[in-house]
């Protein structure tokens, strides 16, 4: 379908369906995007992994359609339960390469700083579900002055990237704090987020949010999203703020089987970050952490599917396809 299509479409679908974000099997039945019989295989699945549907999000799903690309990325299933061979807890393996909690130095001229594991939704595939949750891991003051203080007398490090959980699921006042603290280390040149807020919870970016990002050096976001209908008119909305803002934005998805396994896919949701001033920047081969191996796509079918992308999208359109490779070796190019 035509992402034109898909965005009508997904304004047609939304519905009053959920005033609040939907957290347990219970209430995703209640709200129609669980059926009666998967209720118990999926309270399963909750007591291992969190749940979040926000009512942006619930209002993108078909109900109707059992394959739909919103719900798979978001509904739990009892497969999550399987967990294969070759999956593993630390997919990206990060522990060895934390100095200090919070924090994940890799590559020398870039940090990771992990201020909380909250997200605003929780994805069936994500690579860190076994640690992101509603109730873990804020870093305590603390902990974050600790954190902060690795960043002052690290001068190798001129980036300083906030991931978790998604950082813009905190207050803008905290956000704000610990972003001019951090721009205020005369080392660090750029700043940058990664976060699902502006496609999952876009009324979070208001005008409180715009002007904490405005610390004085140059803030990056990177939007995760998956699918071209995740675009919908207030995400649109909420990138435009920020690109107002001065805040350049970058696409971050994942290769996912059943969501965006197609050229056409593909083709949609990188046209829809272009409409939304986002650059596709990577696109992820999926990690194998546990249970989401029904999501994975194979890596000469998604180089081919990349392949067939150029000539037939503008080329900043193409984001780089990427793997994590195991032990710690970081990002490495597919196919390179
Ligand atoms: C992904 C990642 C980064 C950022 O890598 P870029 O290629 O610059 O986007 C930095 N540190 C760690 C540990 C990472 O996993
Ligand atoms: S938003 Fe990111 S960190 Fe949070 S569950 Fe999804 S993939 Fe994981």
């Amino acid at each position: 379908m035509p992402d034109g299509d898909a965005t009508r479409q997904g304004r047609a679908l939304r519905s009053p369906r959920a005033l609040r974000s939907l957290r347990t099997p219970r209430a995703l039945r209640d709200a129609g995007l669980l059926r009666a019989q998967d209720e118990a295989g999926a309270e399963a699945v909750a007591e291992r992994f969190a749940i979040s549907v926000t009512p942006q999000v619930a209002g993108l799903i078909d109900p109707a359609d059992p394959a739909d690309p919103i719900a798979r990325q978001y509904i739990p299933d009892p497969a999550e339960l399987l967990t294969a061979p070759h999956e593993v807890e630390d997919p990206t393996a990060d522990a060895p390469f934390s100095p200090v909690k919070g924090v994940v130095h890799r590559y020398p001229d870039r940090a990771l700083l992990k201020p909380l594991l909250a997200c605003p939704v929780y994805c069936r595939f994500c690579f860190r579900r076994e640690v992101v949750g509603p109730d873990g891991g804020v870093l305590s003051e603390a902990e974050l002055d600790a954190a902060l203080d690795w960043f002052a007398r690290t001068p190798a490090v001129r980036e300083a990237v906030l991931t978790g959980g998604d950082p813009l699921m905190l207050s803008a006042r905290r956000l704000g704090a610990m972003l001019r603290r951090l721009a205020e280390m005369p080392h660090i040149e750029t700043l940058r987020i990664h976060s699902r807020v502006p496609v999952a919870d876009p009324g979070r970016v208001d005008a409180a949010l715009a002007a904490a990002l405005d610390v004085g050096k140059p803030v990056f976001i990177a939007v995760h999203a998956n699918h071209a209908r995740e675009f919908a008119p207030e995400a649109v909305s909420a990138c435009d703020r920020l690109a107002r803002a001065g805040v350049p934005l970058l696409g971050q998805s994942v290769l996912l089987r059943g969501v965006n396994d197609s050229a056409q896919a593909l083709e949609d949701l990188f046209r829809a970050m272009l409409r939304a001033r986002v650059k596709p920047y990577y696109l992820h081969a999926l990690d194998p952490a546990p249970g989401t191996s029904r999501f994975a796509v194979p890596d000469a079918e998604g180089m081919a599917l990349l392949r067939s992308l150029r000539g037939r999208v503008p080329g900043h359109a193409i984001p780089t396809f990427v793997r994590e490779l195991p032990d710690g070796g970081g990002k490495r190019p597919v196919g390179a």
